[in-house]
């Protein structure tokens, strides 16, 4: 194996080193992206996940592969139906993940960061594998730092609304730091920032789907406040290649893993628009409670560590995403005709 950053994919650098891995929450939005990589480059793949906010659909391309196995399950209750096979590395990504789905479950969130996060780590304790925890940079709240370095210890609010994700994975990410401390478990955390791309849910309340999904119907877009917060978002496959890489190190993490080019919300709903080829304008809609105003991740520990960096342009990952929803609109509207 070529071990100079950069110069082999992320995938490619775990199947040098882990023949079996196991993914949570695979059948989600990152997860099948995941699990799709793996397996392409020869990793054998058992996806855990209680399809709480992720679809079987989501999968479909892995469906007859032999190298994959889809276990319907919910991590917080344990990981026995995993089996005994021999295990080389857990992929933790179980957790409900856009605002709308942890508000409607927030104590199944609670639950998945706390004790699926000890469940996770103990199958890798028992395996000997190598963990890595799928952090967010929700754990930096509303950041009175920019960009965010991950010697940043956040600014969260512990009883707001958002509580239930931020605080989960601030002590999945605890949890993970005492399981190498204590029990020698190779652990790492990477911090996710903003990610989009194709098997987003129009309705999941994310930024880019909710506008995609709006302006393909002709509906004006829901920009909240005026629309001069900023994201950075990351398409999915950057976010794919970075979280491999990383676990093909043993390294501790955290690290951010997102792009560092800061759009505002109002620039993303004209940049949708106009991929979309919509008239139908922007509303303006009030600002959830405790909404960060600036997210942008400092990224250059990755770039350090893995010769990892975002690559797709925003237009390119955007037109993407935009040719993936069309399609799927299409195909829901076959569906319905037959
Ligand atoms: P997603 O909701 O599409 O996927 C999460 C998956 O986890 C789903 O398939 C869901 O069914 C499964 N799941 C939830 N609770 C479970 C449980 N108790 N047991 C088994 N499976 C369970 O979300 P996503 O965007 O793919 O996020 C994946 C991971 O990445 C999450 O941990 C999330 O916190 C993290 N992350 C994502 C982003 C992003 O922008 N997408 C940003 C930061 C962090």
């Amino acid at each position: 194996m070529d071990d100079t950053p950069g110069t082999t994919t992320g995938a490619a650098r775990v199947a040098a080193r882990a023949r079996r891995a196991v993914v949570t929450g695979g059948a989600g939005f990152v997860g099948s992206h995941v699990c799709e990589a793996l397996v392409a480059h020869g990793v054998e793949v058992v996806c855990v996940d209680d399809l709480s906010t992720g679809d079987l659909g989501n999968l479909a391309a892995l469906r007859d592969e032999p190298r994959f196995t889809f276990v319907e399950a919910d991590v917080s209750r344990g990981l026995d139906a995993v089996g005994d096979e021999p295990v080389d590395l857990v992929l933790h990504l179980a957790s409900p993940a856009s605002p709308l789905d942890y508000l409607r479950l927030p104590l199944e969130t609670l639950l998945v960061g706390s004790a699926g996060t000890r469940h996770a780590l103990e199958l890798a304790g028992r395996a000997g594998a190598r963990f890595v925890l799928a952090s967010t940079s929700e754990v930096y709240g509303d950041p009175e730092v920019h960009p965010q370095r991950e010697d940043y210890w956040g600014h969260v609010n512990p009883v707001g609304p958002r509580s239930v994700y931020d605080e989960s994975k601030r002590f999945a990410e605890a949890t993970t730091a005492a399981y190498r401390r204590s029990r020698g478990v190779d652990a790492g955390i990477v911090r996710i920032f903003n990610t989009y791309g194709p098997r987003m849910r129009g309705h999941d309340g994310r930024m880019v789907p909710t506008f995609v999904r709006q302006a393909l119907a002709g509906e004006p877009l829901t920009v909240a406040g005026d629309g001069s917060q900023t994201r950075s978002v990351c398409y999915v496959d950057d976010l794919v290649d970075g979280i491999l890489a990383f676990a093909a190190t043993d390294h501790p993490g955290p690290v951010n893993l997102g792009n560092p080019t800061e759009l505002t919300v109002g620039q993303v709903a004209e940049d949708v628009l106009a991929a979309t080829g919509s008239d139908a304008g922007v509303v303006h809609v009030d600002l959830p409670e405790d909404d960060p105003r600036r997210r942008r991740p400092d990224a250059a520990l990755a770039e350090r560590l893995l010769g990892w960096r975002a690559r797709t342009p925003w237009p390119e990952g955007l037109a993407r995403t935009v040719a993936w929803f069309r399609a799927e609109d299409g195909g829901a509207e076959v569906a319905a005709a037959v």
